[in-house]
């Protein structure tokens, strides 16, 4: 946090610098990425990620869209606009927030969007099949995403029972839980724990995380068998 002199600010853990939140989604074939926060451009370049076949976005808040206009590096080298998936009130967000990535006389460098709407129904991202989830973050719809055994969430605090079954049966889950006190729109981490348990999830990884949690170290020793803390380049695979 800029300005913050607190034990996790100051660690030199390199698992308490925290990016935000984004994941990178891949096949043999495809490579898809969830969100493009302030920190898209930097995340890229640390990992050397020279392809992306779309993108597919959770809900319009700064911290997930903030870094859309430096897909014109991507762009730029494949001559054509990126794919992107979202609902439509993130939709509407991303066609105000770069008005000039839709203009009909654009500016030469801006980046291009191949805009397709998603709703709760399942698509097919290049070769990988999405199941969008619907999630609330307070009174916002957000979509949290399974692909095959391992599901995405963040920014959420509360599901829905018919949304939770979609859950249901993933090996991996990935959860939002911002700190341990109470928040208004996010789950703590107790909620994020018992959400886990309560839909028997064998491994978690927990997202999103405010630096009030605390250091990455400290908070993984006290988590239940399963459950860890998510780290910046953290890679889970499965077949
Ligand atoms: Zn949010
Ligand atoms: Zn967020």
């Amino acid at each position: 946090m800029i300005g913050c002199d607190c034990a996790v600010c100051t660690s030199p853990d390199k698992k308490d610098k925290r990016f935000r939140s984004s994941i990178l989604v891949q096949s043999s074939a495809t490579t898809l990425l969830v969100d493009a926060g302030p920190d898209f451009r930097c995340q890229m370049l640390r990992h050397k990620v020279k392809h992306l076949d779309a993108v597919i976005l959770t809900h319009s808040h700064k911290d997930h869209i903030a870094g859309m206009d430096d897909i014109k590096a991507f762009t730029y080298f494949t001559k054509k606009p990126m794919k992107v998936y979202a609902d439509s009130p993130t939709e509407a967000a991303i066609r105000r927030e770069y008005y000039y990535a839709f203009a009909d006389n654009k500016y030469p460098g801006t980046p291009e969007f191949d805009m397709n709407t998603i709703t709760t129904e399942p698509f097919i991202a290049g070769d990988i099949p999405v199941i969008p989830i619907l999630v609330w973050h307070l009174k916002m719809p957000v979509l949290g995403f399974r692909f095959g055994k391992f599901t995405y969430i963040t920014d959420a605090n509360f599901i829905d029972e018919t949304e939770k079954d979609k859950i249901r049966g993933s090996e991996i889950i990935v959860l939002n839980a911002l700190r341990k006190e109470k928040h208004v729109s996010h789950f703590n981490l107790q909620e994020a724990i018992d959400l886990v348990k309560e839909l028997e999830i064998p491994v978690a990884y927990l997202t999103h995380i405010s630096h009030q949690l605390g250091r990455h170290e400290e908070v993984e020793a006290e988590l239940p068998q399963g459950i860890h803390l998510a780290y910046d380049g953290l890679l889970l695979t499965s077949d």
